[in-house]
């Protein structure tokens, strides 16, 4: 009896796993899209023709391969992304099977171009039938082009299946708006039958929600953003008049990656529970990232379900967040977005923060912000030298005891009123002086010759505008927002924060103008906490608007002036020992460290004599 098993030729097998990959035109397209995101391309092209059964090209701007790589792309199992299996729970690319060029190799006649920016020449490959026929050394740009012509030329059956290309083109245009919603900091255009379709210039999320929901979109979207350090959900859920009777715009995305899933589509509907008609589907774009470790994206092949470690967290987070979103922006006022009772007994949600989050958290506070003294420190010469000018201006001013001698009046001296230097700096305290905040407002400290009294929202307001002042010529650092903030104006204050962009640059803010009067904030400065910078960006155009000093006055001294007072900490605050010895330090480095900007006394020094005289009989 001749032995009756035998091994499948390669072409073979690898046209029956293509059947799992590529079931039509458009995951091919998703293959290929996915690919060139993976490869780092800022810039990538989709070309069909007949609904990607005669071509399906993708140009991309990507890393490349070298001749090696570009021969061993199509054999099955051939993957750059992965070496070990941990890695599989740290995937961050949207390849790792090393399939898909395979299965596309064993179903269309496949050519490629690439070239890596370190290589002179390029490489050329052509394959069939699993293949390589030939490959050649060419100039081309860097990056890669991969185009598949006559798909499912070998495979009739599957070729008779395909839909008509009006379906076809469809299903592709579905595949090819959900990589871009999910990359929009990349550009993507897709032309059909040599017809441009879309281009789709790379920028920020809303930018490309707009894009592809269409311009009545931009005053629709509502903003999504929660985040805590189990995971974050940003995106854009369309204010209830935008619910529609079928479910297109839904789209949901876990790590850039878009998913379907009825449970979570159930989270927004709920959020939505009242605001919508029962028959109403809501239109929603959210992105879900979290550490790739509590997803198991390996539970399908063409990795549109997934599997959470938690999903009862998840479903409760994109609940609330919805909730939130849409009562933030009154939308729905009533709303309580607070999560259920059974899912905030969950661990996760009991600790959101770890201790290190935590430290950090409390470390961005105002102690840590003035004790780097960073700012007051990096004093210029010419700085220097305007600092000797003052101090000489003020020596000529009687002293303290100068001035009470001459007029006989009180011991009480307002700082304002006084040569600090000549008297030894009153703020000069010991570490271990224990001060006394009174009315949570005041700090009482002593001093050489007495004490002082220091009003602690008009100090940290003069310590503000020095800092301010000086990033002027050395701009202030910023930090840049994880998930910037869009920031909604009139079209007055949009002419207004268009006017000073320039100069909250300087002083570490990032704004970027993002379509009709509407910004983005990149980023904040560097020891502003993060969290309510909207509320920040929209108070101080308030109070620019209001300014009430003199009409002198430079732009940017408005705005620093109006910085300094909205950002310093209030009357009303309590200050720990800490936080207090950091502000009566900042205030000592100051150039003029007495009064703020518009004049008022920062704090008043009473002198042991004064006190004395009080007691006296
Ligand atoms: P996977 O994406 O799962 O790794 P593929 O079959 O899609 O598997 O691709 C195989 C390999 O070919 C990738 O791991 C990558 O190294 C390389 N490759 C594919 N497409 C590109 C591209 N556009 N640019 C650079 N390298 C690519
Ligand atoms: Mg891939």
């Amino acid at each position: 009896m001749p032995n009756t098993i035998h091994l499948l030729p390669d072409h073979i097998a690898n046209q029956i796993a293509a059947g799992e990959v590529i079931q039509r035109p458009a995951s091919a397209v998703k293959e290929l899209l996915e690919n060139a995101v993976d490869a780092g391309a800022t810039e990538i092209k989709l070309y069909i023709n007949d609904a990607g059964k005669a071509l399906i090209q993708v140009v991309d701007n990507g890393k490349g391969m070298n001749a090696t790589d570009a021969n061993n792309a199509f054999a099955r199992h051939a993957t750059s992304k992965i070496s070990t299996i941990e890695d599989l729970f740290q995937i961050r690319t949207m390849g790792f099977r090393g399939e898909a060029l395979a299965s596309i190799a064993a179903v269309a006649q496949v050519s490629l171009k690439t070239r890596r920016a370190e290589d002179e020449m390029g490489t050329a490959v052509e394959i069939e039938n699993s293949k390589v026929t030939e490959t050649s050394a060419v100039a081309c740009p860097v990056g890669t082009s991969i185009s598949m012509k006559n798909l499912f030329f070998n495979v009739p059956a599957r070729r008779n299946f395909l839909k008509s290309n009006s379906a076809e083109l469809k299903h592709i245009i579905e595949e090819f708006t959900r990589v871009a919603l999910a990359f929009p900091e990349i550009y993507f255009s897709l032309s059909s039958n040599g017809q441009d379709v879309y281009h789709w210039e790379g920028g920020p999320f809303k930018q490309r929600a707009i894009q592809v929901l269409g311009n009545s979109y931009q005053t629709k979207l509502v903003t999504v953003g929660e985040k805590t350090d189990y995971l974050t959900i940003t995106g854009f859920v369309g204010k209830p008049d935008t619910a529609k009777k079928t479910r297109s715009d839904q789209y949901f995305f876990v790590n850039r990656r878009f998913i379907k899933s009825a449970y979570l589509h159930h989270a927004v509907a709920n959020a939505f529970e009242g605001l919508i008609a029962k028959e109403n589907f809501p239109s929603y774009l959210l992105y879900i990232d979290l550490d790739p470790a509590q997803v198991d994206i390996n539970v399908h092949p063409t990795k549109q379900e997934i599997k959470f470690e938690d999903d009862k967290i998840i479903y409760s987070f994109v609940q609330a967040a919805v909730r939130h979103a849409l009562a933030q922006f009154s939308v729905a006022p009533s709303l309580d977005f607070s999560l259920d009772a059974n899912i905030q007994q969950l661990d996760a949600i009991q600790k959101p923060f770890t201790d290190e989050k935590y430290n950090n958290t409390t470390k961005q506070s105002l102690y840590e912000g003035f004790s780097k003294k960073n700012q007051a420190h990096l004093i210029s010469r010419s700085e220097n030298a305007s600092k000797q000018d003052w101090k000489s201006f003020f020596t000529d001013i009687p002293t303290a005891n100068e001035s009470q001698e001459a007029a006989g009046e009180s011991y009480i001296v307002k700082a304002s009123s006084m040569g600090l230097y000549k008297e030894g700096n009153p703020l000069q305290i010991e570490e271990t002086a224990s001060l006394v905040q009174l009315h949570q407002t005041y700090i009482v400290a002593p001093s050489h010759s007495g004490m002082i009294i220091i009003h602690q929202q008009l100090a940290h307001e003069r310590v503000l505008y020095e800092k301010f002042q000086k990033a002027s010529a050395q701009p202030h650092a910023t930090q840049k927002s994880l998930f910037p903030v869009v920031l909604e104006l009139s079209v007055s204050d949009a002419i207004l924060l268009e006017d000073i962009m320039e100069d909250l640059a300087i002083i570490g803010y990032e704004i970027e103008p993002f379509g009709q009067n509407s910004f983005i904030i990149q980023g904040i400065p560097a020891d502003v906490i993060s969290g309510n910078e909207k509320n920040a960006i929209e108070l101080l155009l308030e109070q620019f608007k209001h300014f009430s000093g003199d009409i002198k006055f430079s732009k940017r001294e408005k705005l620093i002036r109006c910085m300094a007072r909205q950002m310093a900490i209030k009357a009303g605050q309590a200050l720990s020992h800490k936080e207090m010895h950091a502000l009566i330090e900042s205030l000592s480095d100051c150039d003029i460290p007495t009064i703020t900007a518009s004049g008022a006394p920062t704090y008043v020094e009473f002198k042991e004599d004064y006190l004395d005289g009080l007691f006296s009989k």
